[in-house]
């Protein structure tokens, strides 16, 4: 049984002012089956931690540093996250894949980082409008999941997010048919490499434009374990509907 998980990602936004927006989130993250995880900007882990002890709101972090420590200025460890009160961190989001030149291999080492320092990673996946258009998107996919994910993950230390490109921040969402092609492409993938019982224990999110009015629908989709919501995390008011849609269905 694979407990579901709500995962916010605040990106680059975020103040000391904005750590109000999570003591609603508090309140709701108290069911049995439903985690809710928001991951701020590094700035405010610590705060937003210590914020949320007691309440069963979870604080991640954005990435990490490949290195568990060193001369790499401005960057920051797994170690580190996790001193800060941070319990995930997301890692190989496109938007650092591409401004970032992160290739699958550098997302590995990474997510090999957070686990050797206790962090679970959630290792993001998405093939790109011209990929999908090209109908490429099962031979993308499969190639970030192989380059992407070090051998010593398990249901417990890993999420993957399927994120295509062309949704994040755009309106734009896969059918329900193009998601659960993907969703049940990945699962079958973990299964293959990671034996049925680590395989079906990993969780899988869908993100990219996820919002209040199609959480729903796209909870109903097979392989679905949740979300990982960009835009609508930032605000309770936009991200409590969602975590309501994911319990309930
Ligand atoms: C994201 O960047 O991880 C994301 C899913 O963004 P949005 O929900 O805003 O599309």
């Amino acid at each position: 049984m694979r407990r579901k998980l709500a995962a916010g990602n605040w990106k680059m936004n975020g103040l000391s002012a904005d750590l109000g927006e999570l003591d609603a989130l508090a309140g709701a993250a108290s069911g049995p089956d439903t985690e809710i995880l928001i991951c701020p900007p590094a700035t405010l882990i610590a705060t937003a931690s210590a914020r949320a002890k007691g309440t069963g709101l979870l604080i991640g972090a954005q990435d990490c540093h490949t290195n568990a420590s060193g001369a790499h200025t401005g960057d920051i460890s797994a170690a580190q996250l996790r001193d800060a009160g941070a319990s995930a961190v997301i890692l190989g989001h496109s938007e650092r894949r591409e401004a970032h030149e992160e290739s699958s291999e550098i997302v590995r080492a990474k997510a090999r980082a957070a686990l050797e320092a206790g962090l679970a990673a959630i290792v993001c996946l998405g093939e790109s409008l011209a990929q999908r258009e090209a109908q490429n998107t099962l031979d993308i996919i499969g190639g970030q999941l192989a380059g992407s994910i070090p051998d010593s993950a398990t249901g417990q230390n890993l999420v993957i997010a399927y994120e295509p490109i062309w949704a994040i921040g755009t309106g734009k969402v896969p059918t329900l048919a193009q998601i659960g092609e993907v969703h049940d492409f990945l699962r079958a993938r973990l299964e293959r490499r990671f034996g049925a019982g680590v395989g079906r224990s990993v969780r899988l999110l869908y993100g990219g434009s996820v919002k209040p009015g199609n959480a729903s629908e796209i909870f109903t989709v097979s392989n679905v374990d949740g979300a990982l919501v960009g835009g609508a995390s930032l605000k309770a008011a936009d991200f409590l509907p969602i975590i309501e849609a994911l319990e309930t269905a």
